[in-house]
């Protein structure tokens, strides 16, 4: 089967079409960098890159595409960053036992894409940052819209409210940082630290791998 999926999907750069991964360390220098935001209710929500170019080509094609492994490339590209550009904040993450949770995808689109990409970038981070990793702590209990289909702010917002609920009867963790491909208005992830927050979480990251900037 991977023989099959290499074929079909050659493992080149999104960028140049060359050879090292799907993204070669000179296409990722042309990348803009990310930020960290303030944001109400978060510490901060970190972007790794700014959504642009080449890394707006990448997360396209793991959404629709289906290469699943790029994720994983990423989430390598993403560790490494934030060792440099944030070590303060990861050391503090190591410290206070922050728990990395994915933004679930609906249920009915993960079927159909097989995967959701912010849980492979969450688990591989957990493993390449020593930070906890669950998943199934939060789901998605309607059907919505797909977000990236409303352009109308307002809109997005009404869309996304009690779109999550708690799914574990566990202990809830308490530090969090919420993981996601991609954060354009931010009602995403808003919305689901909300509801965690209403039961037992007391603080909340946000972490992505690429973030529309205004
Ligand atoms: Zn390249």
């Amino acid at each position: 089967m991977s023989l099959i999926i290499d074929w079909l999907f050659p493992r080149k750069c999104f960028g140049c079409g060359q050879g090292e991964g799907y993204l070669c360390s000179l296409c990722e220098t042309k990348i803009k960098n990310g930020e960290l935001i303030k944001k109400n209710g978060f510490e901060g929500i970190i972007s790794i890159y700014k959504y642009d170019g080449v890394i707006k080509n990448i997360i396209e094609k793991i959404k629709y595409g289906f290469v699943s492994d790029a994720s994983e490339e990423m989430a390598q590209k993403m560790a490494r960053k934030l060792k440099i550009d944030y070590p303060n904040i990861v050391e503090y993450w190591q410290k206070e036992k922050y728990c990395l949770l994915p933004i679930p995808l609906h249920q009915q689109r993960q079927r159909w894409r097989g995967f959701n990409q912010s849980e492979i970038l969450a688990e591989k981070l957990s493993k390449i940052l020593k930070l906890k990793y669950k998943n199934n702590i939060i789901i998605r209990k309607l059907k919505i819209k797909n977000q990236a289909q409303i352009k109308n702010r307002e809109e997005k917002w009404k869309n996304m409210i009690n779109v999550f609920e708690i799914a574990t009867k566990g202990n809830m963790p308490k530090k969090v940082i919420l993981v996601d491909d991609v954060i354009t208005s931010g009602a995403t992830m808003t919305a689901a630290l909300k509801t965690l927050k209403n039961s037992g979480t007391n603080l909340g990251w946000g972490l992505t791998l690429a973030g529309v900037q205004k």
